[in-house]
């Protein structure tokens, strides 16, 4: 297996480690109950789409 040759560097590590984030991306709070939600989603908290109740409970 191979080994590497430089033991990484605190500042290459943190550079790469931007990219990652604490939340997802795309979440949106939802228009109906305000809960966050993946926007183009339907909303798990309430089961509305675009103000409609799409999900029958
Ligand atoms: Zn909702």
């Amino acid at each position: 297996m191979a080994v590497p040759f430089r033991r990484t560097s605190t500042t290459k590590k943190n550079k790469r480690r931007t990219h990652f984030k604490l939340q997802v991306p795309g979440m949106v709070a939802c228009s109906n109950c305000g809960e966050m939600k993946l926007s183009h989603r339907v909303c798990k908290a309430c089961g509305t789409y675009k103000g409609k109740d799409v999900v029958s409970k």
